[in-house]
């Protein structure tokens, strides 16, 4: 073989990246001082400092085992997290 149909071949059958055996992300959570590894469950009700994969993550935080936004208190002060807190709960 010549090597333009080589290299065609080689492109054409080459791997193609693919996010489909992405790894579980690390959750773990701030409890008492010490960041704690979390399942997904729990995290996302965490109301404390959260880490995704060693990142502080701000977002939203859900009932414990349901699809409700949360609008209790939250610890971190910043416009993402306090965006879905109640009005009297919210950070002056
Ligand atoms: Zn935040």
């Amino acid at each position: 073989m010549d090597n333009t149909l080589i290299n065609t071949m080689e492109t054409l059958f080459a791997p193609v990246p693919t996010d489909d055996v992405a790894e579980e992300p690390v959750l773990e959570a701030l409890i008492y001082g010490s960041r704690v590894l979390t399942n997904d469950h729990i995290w996302r009700s965490c109301t404390g400092r959260r880490y995704k994969n060693g990142v502080e993550y701000h977002g939203p935080v859900y009932t414990l085992g349901k699809d409700v936004v949360y609008t209790g208190a939250r610890l971190c002060g910043c416009a993402i997290c306090q965006a879905d807190v109640a009005p009297r709960h919210r950070k002056n």
